[in-house]
């Protein structure tokens, strides 16, 4: 049986100099709306302990748009308005449930400018995509197709820093079921390479990596050195945001081919939380944009096995990984990075990396068949709330600021 899921299909466009107008108002609309809600929200719940409704907050758009000050923002879409107070009530409610830090204000700087259709909100009429307010089509980029007969519910414009258009269709889609397999892979996060599997196949980072970051820190030095809200600062700003965007894309489709080969190989996936990571402050570029990826590797294996009807197991985060024998038992006492190889007391010779992938896999079965000890999958795995995005909705998501 193919299962249906809600998969967004990410396009470039190419707005008419009239509809990146409108744009462009409608994402400064749609971030005020945001940061004065939030405002609003963040005084009754610091002040008074009160929390404050999505159906207030959208009554009280709807006062804003009466006084003189803020009637600009009758003149946008209302639809990309009220979906923004929705965000930001997804926003709390992560908080509150404790899933997430305190909302923060969207900047116009570093926030991605992005604006959020609904069904009402455009119209869809034989591929050709028109939102409120505008009389002509989106000029659109099809590099791949949309699925048969697809009807997108939702449609979300953005412009990233680099100042690239896309719009992002939310679409059902049918997945065709992968047959079972029996295989089973341990996934360990490398120093080294980028991952190391429990088969001894180790995955570099793709090569073009480390010229792009050559690139990145250059275009920062020289950021650096102009003259502030000078034209010249400007273009350099719009230089890094430009390679910025060119190390995501590419990380991107290289992790969405690995992450989709693992699942579309192994019954059970099984990797390691890496959250602690963070908190190493190993301030290296390379460390940094190493662990941006496994967040967005582990993202993808979580919604491609909910997908595809594989398992995704996370072990703890404080299994000696790469300190066990996996042959004897035996614990290391230290195991300092730079070793690459070690040998056992047993004598057995372990490559540091594929005795982690190893043992990370043998954790994570022993686990999954007693049900112990596994942590369970995010709570957004749960809800389906991940399966609902093929991508990462930020151009630049998990690219550190630097
Ligand atoms: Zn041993």
């Amino acid at each position: 049986m193919a299962q249906t899921v809600k998969r967004a299909f990410k396009y470039r466009f190419y707005p008419t100099g009239e509809q990146a107008a409108e744009l462009s108002r409608t994402f400064g609309c749609v971030r005020l709306v945001y940061n004065k809600a939030l405002e609003e929200r963040t005084r009754a719940w610091y002040g008074e302990q009160r929390r404050i409704s999505y159906v207030q907050s959208s009554a009280a758009l709807t006062q804003w748009k009466k006084t003189g000050e803020l009637a600009f923002l009758a003149e946008v879409s209302s639809v990309p308005l009220q979906q923004a107070l929705r965000h930001l009530q997804t926003a709390f409610g992560n908080f509150f449930a404790k899933r997430s830090q305190y909302p923060r204000y969207k900047s116009r700087k570093k926030s991605r400018a992005s604006a959020e259709y609904t069904r009402s909100a455009f119209t869809w009429h034989g591929g050709r995509l028109t939102l409120a307010k505008m009389a002509k089509p989106l000029d659109i980029r099809w590099s791949r197709p949309l699925p048969q007969g697809a009807e997108p519910t939702t449609v979300t414009v953005s412009r990233d820093a680099a100042g690239r258009w896309f719009v992002s269709l939310l679409c059902e889609d049918a997945i065709a079921p992968t047959p079972a397999t029996d295989k089973v892979v341990g996934v360990d996060a490398g120093i080294t390479s980028l991952v190391t599997l429990s088969t001894g196949e180790k995955i570099a980072n793709p090569k073009h990596e480390r010229r792009d970051r050559a690139r990145l820190v250059k275009a920062q030095r020289e950021l650096s050195r102009k003259a502030k809200a000078s034209a010249n600062q400007e273009k350099a700003r719009q230089r890094v945001a430009r390679v910025h965007a060119r190390i995501a894309d590419r990380r991107r489709d290289f992790l969405h081919k690995l992450s989709t080969r693992l699942v579309r190989e192994n019954q059970t996936v099984v990797i390691e939380d890496l959250t602690v990571r963070n908190l190493l402050k190993n301030g290296t570029l390379a460390r940094a944009i190493s662990d941006a990826a496994w967040t967005d590797l582990r993202m993808m294996l979580e919604y491609k096995c909910a997908w595809y009807g594989r398992e995704l197991v996370v072990i703890d985060r404080f299994f000696p990984s790469s300190k066990l024998c996996g042959t004897c038992g035996t614990v290391r006492g230290k195991l300092p990075l730079n070793v690459r190889e070690w040998t056992c007391e047993c004598g057995t010779v372990h490559d540091r990396d594929v005795n982690a992938a190893r043992n990370i896999l043998a954790a994570g079965l022993a686990a999954s068949a007693c049900g112990d000890g596994v942590r369970p999958q995010r709570e957004s795995s749960r809800t389906g709330r991940s399966s609902m995005k093929q991508e990462p909705q930020r151009a630049t998501a998990g690219i550190p600021r630097l």
